[in-house]
Order: structure tokens, then sequence, then C-alpha cells
């Protein structure tokens, strides 16, 4: 389990300094998260303002 962001993504960059692994990086058009880093806290998910980020 990991979570994924979803295309809702508005790369507006406040998920990644929140999380706790640096799983989060600036993608192409999105932002996107290392599956294998991340260890489901779910901290992205609570600062998104669109709720991009969604467990898988
Ligand atoms: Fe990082 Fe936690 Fe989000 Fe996974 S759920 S990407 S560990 S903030
Ligand atoms: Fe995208 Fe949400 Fe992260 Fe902002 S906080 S970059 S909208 S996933």
């Amino acid at each position: 389990m990991a979570y994924k962001i979803e295309e809702s993504c508005i790369s507006c960059g406040a998920c990644a300094p929140e999380c706790p692994v640096n799983a989060i990086a600036q993608g192409d058009t999105i932002y996107v998260i290392d599956a294998d880093t991340c260890i489901d806290c779910g901290s992205c998910a609570s600062v998104c303002p669109v709720g991009a980020p969604v467990q898988e």
C-alpha cells in the first residue's frame, strides 16, 4: 500500500515538504510519489487542497 497522486493535482507543492521520507517530487505535469519510499502516513493527503493523493 502506498499513496498515489491523481491527475487532479494542481502542482501547488504543498505536499512535498510534509513528506517525512521525501517520497514526493515534481513530475512533468503533476507531483509524483515514489511508491517504494512512501510509508503510507497520509500527511500529503492532509495538506493537499484538492485531495489528489489517494491510497492505492
Ligand atoms: Fe510521503 Fe506520507 Fe504521502 Fe507517503 S503518505 S508520500 S510517506 S507524506
Ligand atoms: Fe498536487 Fe496536492 Fe501535492 Fe499540491 S498538495 S502538489 S495539489 S498533490
